[in-house]
């Protein structure tokens, strides 16, 4: 699943080739993927590709309705134009491959040509048009992410401060800070060296400190990185995000920790795999 460092990498570069493109036709393959009437698309012009949580925000000169995109487990974007190439989401064969492929649900054409594919294997994410309004009121009940302002101190404080949960599962808690997912909680545990089982409450004003500034380092290097490919077809490309290769622990148990002789160790922790080294986190 695409995590927020992947939406992000995909947001900047889709801004980058989409504002001032103006819409020719929308055509949906598959209509559980699309929400809203696609023919009134026909002449917007893109004004900005902004981003809250995970949800993709595409905006329009002159208009109060915007496109909202959700990836979910599978969803890709991919931007064909001349000469220039644009890949984002879920990595598949679709990358590289001809489209629209037996995937493709949605498909956005600009005048001149250009297109954007919406592909979903599993059918699970989703565009919609709808009113700005309706979804400012919606998405102002979200949790803070890990890189906007409001993610403050204080903010994570007092959500660590309240739960009796493990400190691992309360990061990973969308309801309660948007963004983090299983790869970035590992690494961002072990930058700060605080062991994934510990009770949340019980961790020291000076940890909470460490935590919150590591969670948002390792949030950072995602996107610094282009997010994480975790593909084959990432090789065949050469496209898609390298974060996996400056992994900390996750997915390195039985290999040297990268600050002492220790090896990193794997448990179950909420169902998901755990890593993390017993020398360095208390
Ligand atoms: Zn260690």
């Amino acid at each position: 699943m695409p995590e927020l460092p992947e939406v992000e990498t995909i947001r900047r570069q889709l801004k980058a080739v989409l504002v001032g493109k103006t819409i020719a036709k929308v055509e949906v393959l598959r209509s559980k993927s699309f929400g809203g009437d696609p023919e009134s698309l026909t002449g917007w012009i893109i004004k900005d590709v902004q981003r809250k949580s995970k949800v993709l925000e595409i905006l329009f000169r002159g208009k109060t309705e915007m496109v909202v995109v959700h990836l979910k487990m599978t969803g890709q974007l991919v931007f064909l134009g001349k000469g220039r190439k644009v890949v984002g989401g879920h990595p598949t064969a679709d990358w590289v491959n001809s489209l629209p492929s037996k995937h493709t649900r949605v498909v956005w054409t600009f005048n001149g040509g250009d297109k954007l594919f919406f592909n979903d294997m599993r059918v699970f994410g989703w565009m919609k048009l709808m009113e700005k309004d309706k979804y400012d009121k919606e998405v102002r009940k979200m949790a803070p992410d890990i890189i906007d302002d409001d993610f403050t101190l204080e903010y994570f404080t007092e959500i660590l401060r309240k739960s009796r949960k493990p400190v691992k599962l309360v990061l990973l808690d969308q309801d309660k800070m948007g963004g983090l997912g299983n790869i970035y909680v590992n690494d961002a545990l072990f930058l700060a060296g605080i062991r994934p089982e510990r009770k949340s409450e019980s961790l020291s004003e000076v940890e909470i400190k460490k935590l919150h500034e590591a969670v948002v380092k390792v949030i950072n290097l995602g996107i610094k990185y282009g997010g994480a490919s975790s593909s084959n077809y990432v090789d065949v490309s050469g496209l898609g995000g390298t974060y996996q290769d400056h992994f900390l622990v996750y997915k390195r148990e039985g290999q040297k920790c990268l600050n002492c002789e220790e090896k990193i160790k794997k448990i179950k922790l909420g169902g998901r795999g755990t890593f993390f080294c017993v020398h360095c986190q208390k």
